[in-house]
C-alpha cells in the first residue's frame, strides 16, 4: 500500500516525503514541476536511502492522473498540490481557481471512482482572513481575502460537502501556519522562482548575497516592535504533522480542521535579529510602506492538533534560522545549483 503525495516535489511535499519514507512508507509522488525541479526527488531519496515512485503528471491531465490509480494500491493521498503566490492569484485569478479547484475535483472524482478515501489537504492560516481575532483556533470565522485564499476555502467547502455526501471518507485538513526553515541536512529547501514574496527566504538570499537588502513592510502595525507578527513553523516539524494526520485518519472516519503552528508568534526584526544571531551574517533592511493586504498578527491556537493528532511542533525560531541559513549557503542558487 502506498501513499500518494500531489506536489510532492515542493517545499513542503519534498520535507513530507522524507518523513513517510523514514516512516517505513511507500511513496508516489504526483508533480506537474510548475514550481519546483525533478533533482529534488534524487535528494529525497538519498537523503533516506530509499527510493520514490515519480509521476512528471498535472492533475488537470485527468487520463493521466487515472493512470495512476489504475496501477498502484494507493490507500491515501497527501494533497500538496497547488499554486500558492497571493499577488499572482489577484492578477490571474482564473488560473488559480483552474489548477486549485479543478485540479482538487479531478483527484476527488478519481479516488471516488478508485475507493480511495482518506485525504489529507493542505489548507492554510489564511482562510481565517484579516479579522479575525488572534489566535487562531479551528473554530474561529472564516474569510478569506484574495483568489489564493478563496481556493482553499472552495476546497474546504468541497471537501465538507463529500463528507456529507458520504460518512465513509477520513479527512484531515491541515492549516498551516508560516513554514520556514529546512532538513538539516541542508539538501532540500525553500527555492522560489524570481524575487521571493515570503520573509525567511528574502532574508536568506540578503545573507547569500543575492540580495542587497531586505524591505520591511511596515513598522506602525498594532504590535510590540510596529512590524508584523506571524507564526513561523518549522518545515520539519509541519511534514511530522502529516503522518500524524495520516495516523488519525487511517483509525477514523470524519473531516477533521488542524491548525499546524507553534502558537508563538514572531515580528519581522525578531526573525532578523535570531538570524543574524544565529548565522553571524549581517542583514542589512529598510523600513517601508505595508504591502497591501497584509495584517498586523496572526498566530495559531495549537491546542486542537495537541489533543487529537499527538503532534507539537518542536523546533524553535532558533532552529529556523540556522536551517535555512546551512540550505541556502549549500545552494546559494537553489537547485540550479
Ligand atoms: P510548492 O509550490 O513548493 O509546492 C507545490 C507543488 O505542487 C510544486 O512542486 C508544483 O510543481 C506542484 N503543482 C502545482 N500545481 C500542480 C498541478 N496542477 N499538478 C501537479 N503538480 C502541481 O508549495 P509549498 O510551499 O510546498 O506548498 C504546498 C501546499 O501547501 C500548497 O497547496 C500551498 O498552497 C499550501 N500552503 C503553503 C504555505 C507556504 O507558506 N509554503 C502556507 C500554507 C499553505
Ligand atoms: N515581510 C517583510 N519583508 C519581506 C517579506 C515579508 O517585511 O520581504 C513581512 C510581511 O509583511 C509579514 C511577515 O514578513 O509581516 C511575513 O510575511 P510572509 O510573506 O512570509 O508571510 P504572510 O504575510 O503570507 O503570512
Amino acid at each position: 500500500m502506498s501513499i500518494l503525495v500531489t506536489g510532492g516535489a515542493g517545499y513542503i511535499g519534498s520535507h513530507t516525503c522524507v518523513e513517510l519514507l523514514d516512516a517505513g512508507f511507500e511513496v508516489i509522488v504526483v508533480d506537474n514541476f510548475s514550481n519546483s525541479k525533478s533533482v529534488v526527488l534524487n535528494r529525497i531519496e538519498s537523503i533516506t536511502g530509499k527510493p520514490l515512485k515519480l509521476y512528471a503528471i498535472d492533475l488537470l491531465h485527468r487520463e493521466a492522473l487515472e493512470g495512476v490509480f489504475e496501477v498502484n494500491a494507493i490507500e491515501a493521498v497527501i494533497h500538496l498540490a497547488g499554486l500558492k503566490a497571493v499577488g499572482e492569484s489577484v492578477d490571474n485569478p482564473l488560473w488559480y481557481y483552474k489548477n486549485n479547484i479543478t485540479g482538487t475535483l479531478n483527484l476527488l472524482e478519481i479516488m471516488n471512482k478508485y475507493k480511495v478515501n482518506k485525504m489529507v489537504f493542505s489548507s492554510s492560516a489564511t482562510v481565517y482572513g484579516a479579522s479575525s481575532s488572534v489566535p487562531n483556533s479551528e473554530d474561529s470565522p472564516l474569510k478569506a481575502n484574495n483568489p489564493y485564499g478563496r481556493s482553499k476555502l472552495m476546497i474546504e467547502e468541497i471537501l465538507g460537502d463529500l463528507y456529507r455526501s458520504n460518512p465513509d471518507w477520513y479527512i484531515s485538513i491541515l492549516r498551516y501556519f508560516n513554514p520556514v526553515g529546512a532538513h538539516e541536512s541542508g539538501r532540500i529547501g525553500e527555492d522560489p522562482h524570481g524575487i521571493p514574496n515570503n520573509l525567511m527566504p528574502h532574508i536568506s538570499r540578503v545573507a547569500v548575497g543575492r540580495s542587497d537588502r531586505l524591505s520591511i513592510f511596515g513598522s506602525d502595525y498594532d504590535t510590540p516592535d510596529g512590524t508584523g507578527v506571524r507564526d513561523y513553523i518549522h518545515v520539519v516539524d509541519l511534514a511530522k504533522g502529516h503522518l500524524k494526520a495520516l495516523e488519525k485518519i487511517n483509525r477514523v472516519s470524519g473531516i477533521n480542521y488542524y491548525n499546524l503552528g507553534t502558537g508563538r508568534g514572531h515580528s519581522v526584526l525578531e526573525v532578523i535579529k535570531m538570524f543574524e544571531s544565529v548565522t553571524g551574517r549581517n542583514i542589512p533592511y529598510s523600513l517601508t510602506n505595508r504591502r497591501p493586504g497584509d495584517i498586523d498578527k496572526c498566530y495559531a491556537d495549537p491546542t486542537k492538533a495537541k489533543v487529537e493528532l499527538d503532534w507539537v511542533a518542536r523546533k524553535t525560531l532558533s532552529d529556523m534560522c540556522r536551517d535555512a541559513w546551512r540550505w541556502q549557503k549549500n545552494n546559494p542558487n537553489g537547485y540550479e545549483g
